[in-house]
């Protein structure tokens, strides 16, 4: 092309696109503004070259093609976001000079610190009345009811050798899961495996563990998960209100509402409202029946998506792994290890230190590094790196669209 009948079409580099079909999607992490292009094979088509890596998100456009109503509107738009602009071919000899946004993955270290931050341990797997319609809650988050056989359980010497194997790390959370681990001599002997660590411990406990008294005293890093489920009896009301009064810590215990229809949503926020809950969280519970709910409550809008504004590195992040999963191990009462629990076993710490179990995750890349872009039907969608990580429940049912866009 002569120079005179053509302008640079230059992007940002901290723009992020993604074409599918005639339509396109442009999202700036700087500034959190996104340009949705429908229906328009030309703009789809000027994205697309803009994507070829030889291009670097440079592109040339025809004066022609600027002076059509939709290359004029999408420029303007373009400006208007500061995501990018025309350049003069005028003002220099060669192309502009570009960067591209695209993650860097390093993989210098594979030692345990560099990404483990998260054990998870299902101390034993009793079966409480009442309990065994949620037989697959330990499959959505960390639900006190295991699927291993009931009446096994972690045992702390167990406990004591993993926390040995994760004291290099500098950081990190840990999780007890269970029923009764609350109480003692047990509640002791799991807070001391790591008094002396600046880890984290959250013990996940049932509402009807109230019935017992709570520890005494906790340790500064000690945090209590409380999970109720419906229906919930006056007594039990009352434990909740006493537990949450007696907690030591500012803002009192995270509790966790299990629900699964609307009616228990509206029980659980009369709760909230009468006990005054500073800290209170709602778990929708998938009961295979309740589809619907998930659409109402769960399921995404585009709304709900371009409103969760992304930074620049979340959007690296969504591209390169999963973020609710990455750098995390549950283990079971019976020494299986996860990388999610909705996947095989990496194996057991009968066989093998914590080390090789994360080491077997990286190199099978099944469960950390899980993301939109390789699932159908994400991989082809216009919000595949807007939407937050492929969630348990979307794992669960093998259904990695819990969204209004492709449902
Ligand atoms: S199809 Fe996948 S990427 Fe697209 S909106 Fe739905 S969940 Fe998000």
């Amino acid at each position: 092309m002569p120079n005179n009948d053509f302008m640079w079409l230059v992007l940002e580099p901290f723009v992020h696109c993604a074409v599918s079909g005639s339509n396109a999607l442009l999202y700036n992490t700087v500034n959190k503004t996104c340009l949705v292009s429908k229906g328009s094979e030309e703009i789809a088509d000027k994205i697309r070259q803009l994507l070829v890596p030889q291009n670097g998100y440079v592109t040339g456009i025809r004066k022609e093609e600027l002076a059509l109503p939709v290359f004029r509107k999408f420029m303007a738009e373009l400006r208007k976001k500061f995501m990018g602009d025309l350049h003069d071919p005028a003002w220099s000899s060669s192309k502009p000079f570009n960067v591209v946004p695209e993650p860097v993955v390093k993989s210098k270290s594979e030692a345990l610190s560099n990404y483990l931050g998260e054990v998870t341990f299902h101390v034993n797997s009793s079966a409480l009345p009442g309990l065994e319609k949620f037989r697959a809650g330990y499959l959505q988050f960390p639900f006190p009811l295991s699927a291993t056989a009931p009446g096994e359980a972690l045992s702390t010497d167990r406990i004591r050798a993993v926390a040995s194997m994760m004291n290099p790390l500098p950081f990190a959370t840990v999780n007890f899961v269970g029923t009764g681990i609350c109480r003692e001599p047990i509640h002791s002997q799991l807070t001391e495996i790591f008094r002396d660590t600046p880890f984290r411990t959250i013990f996940h406990i049932p509402l009807w563990d109230l019935s017992m008294p709570l520890p005494a005293r906790m340790n500064k890093n000690e945090q209590l998960a409380i999970y109720v489920t419906f229906p919930v009896s006056p007594r039990q009301l009352e434990l909740l209100a006493a537990a949450t009064g007696q907690y030591p810590r500012k803002g009192g215990p995270d509790v966790n509402f299990i629900v699964q229809n609307n009616d228990e949503v509206d029980q659980a926020s009369e709760i909230i409202s009468g006990t005054g809950l500073r800290r209170f969280f709602f778990k929708p519970y998938l009961n295979g029946e309740n589809m619907d709910f998930f659409r109402e409550q769960v399921f995404m809008s585009e709304d709900d998506i371009l409103a969760s504004k992304p930074t620049q590195n979340q959007v690296f992040s969504r591209l390169t792994m999963n973020e609710h999963d990455f750098g995390k191990l549950t283990v079971f009462p019976n020494g299986e290890v996860y990388a999610n629990v909705n996947d095989e076993p990496l194996g057991n710490l009968d066989e093998f230190s914590l080390e090789e179990l994360a080491g077997k995750e990286r190199d099978r890349k099944t469960s950390w590094m899980r993301r939109r872009t390789e699932l159908d039907p994400c991989r082809d969608c216009l919000y595949r790196f807007l939407c937050p990580p492929v969630s348990n429940y979307e794992i669960l049912m093998k259904k990695f669209n819990f969204c209004h866009i492709h449902s």
